[in-house]
């Protein structure tokens, strides 16, 4: 068989074949109708694969060679911060007084996880300058949300209900303008002006007395400071709007610079980014938001509070939003992060920016010469190059991120930010090494010569992979999701 294509575990099926083996059952069996209502029952037996454990174990093992990931190789993943996740983290959070409590245990027998959550809050605020912090959003669009909705709570208590309106720059993120729709404002975008930062005369433009927040992604998407941020600051403030902070990049300013030194009210930080919790795939992350003292009733609750020695609940809060996440949010992220921030301490923090911000800078500018920078500035922790003169040629970014398939790496985010035509967003991170961001370059340039000689070795990328290009369009809208026999034979 064509190790290449592996087949499902549908397929490997043989009947009566088990990977298994229970004791005898030595209580009475029970009928399923008996415990379930009926239409809630199957009509059918579910058709299970019937394989050994060695099978089993032959089929996953296969596939998850097939994964990319930042233990595998490079991962340049523009705005994700793919850095390497210290495996001491995993070693702390599988201990079992942290990875088998229960949520629901009386709070006295979980000090230890109750005062490593406070701890982390209290480093948490130290690192945004915040006055408090909550740890229950799931992720950083979550704390977005989270935060908007308190923005939302504090102007409704001040009868200024006329304030629908959220700022968001072209520059943001993404999630920043579905946030704001979500927790129920209008998004008014501004511009960027030809540095890249926000229009400053854009955003006098449209600020006014129905202006609920003005959301900064910073660095922006496209890697850079932004550097007019005290007089964005006074502009939203003298409205009477709030200002948040989206600092799930703050890679780029850890231990340097501080929202809450900057005037805002609001941030939110990715712990699976920044903090190395492992992330891709969907998997858990922890986006804790901070705040300053007039948002703090607003606060999801029930909030973390310290009483002499104890760590306690407290659910008396009136004003706040409400539950945002059960129980103790992600704990197993905010484990990692804790033992992230307390293996590298305050000077390993700074260097973390210092060198994820010269790793950028470095590529970006070995790279400059064979791709446009639609920016020439010094960047933050990542940047953006555009594809625009190998699409005059006939190449485009999509070829360029399939043919960096073939040399083992993980493409950079394409197409985004917006404003950049081809753009290709690059974020090396601080853990990798001088030779494999030389490697990466030299992979580039390469790709860029190939383009101007052989573009069909780019345009019919990849070459080396198990799958070659997808049906992308078809993989997002019609994916096929379940195994059907009839699915199985005509694919
Ligand atoms: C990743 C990211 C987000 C969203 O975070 P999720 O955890 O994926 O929801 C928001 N803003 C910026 C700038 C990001 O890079």
């Amino acid at each position: 068989m064509n190790k290449q294509d592996q087949p499902l575990i549908f397929e490997l099926s043989r009947e009566d074949r088990i990977g298994y083996s229970l004791p005898e059952m030595d209580i009475p069996e029970v009928e399923l109708s008996d415990l379930i209502p009926n239409e809630y029952l199957r009509e059918e037996e579910p058709e299970l694969p019937e394989v050994s454990e060695l099978d089993i174990m032959r089929h996953y093992t296969a596939l998850s060679k097939r994964n990319h990931g930042v233990d595998s190789g490079f991962y340049p993943l523009g705005s994700c911060t793919m850095k390497y996740n210290p495996k001491v983290n995993e070693n702390v959070a599988r201990l079992n007084g942290f990875a088998h409590i229960h949520p629901l245990q009386h709070t006295d027998g979980v000090q230890g996880s109750l005062e490593l959550m406070y701890d982390l809050q209290e480093h948490l605020r130290e690192i945004t300058g915040m006055d408090e912090v909550t740890l229950q959003p799931a992720a950083g669009a979550h704390g977005e949300w989270t935060g908007l909705m308190m923005i939302r709570a504090y102007h409704e208590k001040n009868g200024d209900t006329k304030r629908t309106k959220v700022i968001v720059p072209d520059s943001a993120h993404g999630t920043n303008p579905a946030s704001a729709t979500v927790a129920g404002f209008e998004t008014i975008t501004v511009k960027s002006d030809e540095n890249g930062l926000v229009d400053l005369e854009d955003l006098k433009r449209v600020v006014g007395e129905d202006t609920a927040a003005l959301m900064l992604t910073n660095p922006n998407t496209l890697g850079l400071f932004e550097e007019n941020i005290l007089e964005m600051a006074e502009i939203i403030h003298s409205a009477g709007g709030k200002l948040y902070y989206d600092g799930a990049n703050l890679n780029a300013v850890l231990s340097k610079a501080r929202p809450g030194d900057m005037g805002f009210d609001v941030v939110h930080l990715n712990l699976h980014k920044t903090f190395t919790g492992p992330h891709g795939g969907g998997g858990p992350g922890s986006g804790p938001v901070g705040v300053t003292e007039d948002l703090i009733p607003f606060l999801p609750k029930p909030l973390l509070v310290k009483n002499g020695d104890k760590f306690e609940w407290d659910y008396n809060r009136p004003e706040s939003i409400g539950r945002v996440k059960p129980y103790y949010g992600n704990f197993g992220i905010n484990v990692r992060a804790y033992t992230y921030i307390r293996t590298m301490g305050p000077d390993g923090l700074k260097a973390v920016t210092e060198n994820a911000v010269l790793n950028a800078n470095y590529m970006m500018r070995r790279l400059a010469p064979y791709f446009e920078l639609p920016y020439d500035r010094h960047c933050k922790h990542e940047f953006v190059i555009s594809g625009k003169r190998q699409k005059k040629l006939g190449v485009r970014t999509l070829d360029i991120a399939k043919r960096l398939l073939d040399f083992g790496y993980h493409p950079p985010t394409i197409y985004f930010p917006l404003n950049v035509e081809e753009g290709m967003m690059i974020e090396p991170t601080e853990t990798e090494s001088k030779e494999t961001l030389d490697s990466f370059i030299d992979a580039m340039i390469q790709i860029a010569g190939e383009v101007e000689n052989s573009p069909e070795i780019v345009q019919e990328a990849p070459h080396t992979t198990v799958l070659k290009r997808l049906d992308e369009t078809t993989a997002a809208r019609k994916p096929i999701l379940r195994y059907k026999k009839e699915a199985v034979a005509t694919h």
